[in-house]
């Protein structure tokens, strides 16, 4: 099922070429992992991945998260990416859909945030096109919520808004305030100066 779930994600990459994984890994019995990666691409943005059903549902969220319930942020729904892009840190060759730099912004567990006798799914939630979630990241937790709005010109935009729990505040920025990578301790312009490095 991952799979077949995965084959846009392999048709647009030539793995001789790019360092980022083919995807082999399975899921296991552990509680579902979330990850964001910031990517400076043609188009700065961040990748925001749900762990479902053994890949990763992706949205691309221009702007980033906020953890002020008052900020709506646009979320593209992209392709599902295999489940070991979670920890994938460096440079997409370019004219590969961008290219550009990735890190690892945050990454954590994640939990179904819907609750009740018999909470949906969360892949119930995103047929629903609505899914609640609470996030335990190293910069991100408490709930968040992701709401279809509707289809523009064959995309799938969707909303992501923190939830008003006590995780929210509106005088946090991480976005801008806590830039580093999670994984590595590195900035999004070390790693593509890193890369030219490399390259001689
Ligand atoms: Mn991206």
């Amino acid at each position: 099922m991952a799979r077949d779930k995965l084959k846009t994600y392999r048709q647009k990459r030539d793995f001789r070429r790019t360092s980022e994984p083919a995807g082999e890994r399975r899921s296991s019995r552990r509680s579902p992992v979330f990850v964001i990666q910031e990517h400076n691409a043609t188009t700065h943005h961040f990748d925001f991945r749900l762990e479902i059903d053994g890949v990763l549902v992706s949205w691309s969220v221009p702007k980033g998260p906020s953890t002020d319930p008052r900020e709506k942020r646009l979320a593209i729904r992209t392709e599902d990416h295999p489940l070991d892009y979670a920890d994938f840190e460096g440079m997409i060759p370019e004219d590969e859909y961008g290219g550009g730099p990735v890190i690892v912004w945050d990454t954590g567990a994640f939990e179904n945030g819907k609750t009740g006798d018999r909470p949906p799914s969360l892949a119930q939630q995103l047929d629903d096109h609505h899914l609640v979630v609470v996030l335990h990241g190293k910069k991100l937790s408490g709930g968040y919520a992701l709401t279809f709005l509707r289809e523009e010109n064959g995309r799938d935009l969707w909303l992501l808004v923190k939830m008003d729990d006590a995780d929210a505040d509106a005088r946090r920025n991480p976005v801008n305030t806590q830039r580093e990578s999670v994984l590595s301790g590195r900035m999004i312009d070390e790693v593509e100066a890193e890369a030219d490095d490399d390259s001689g």
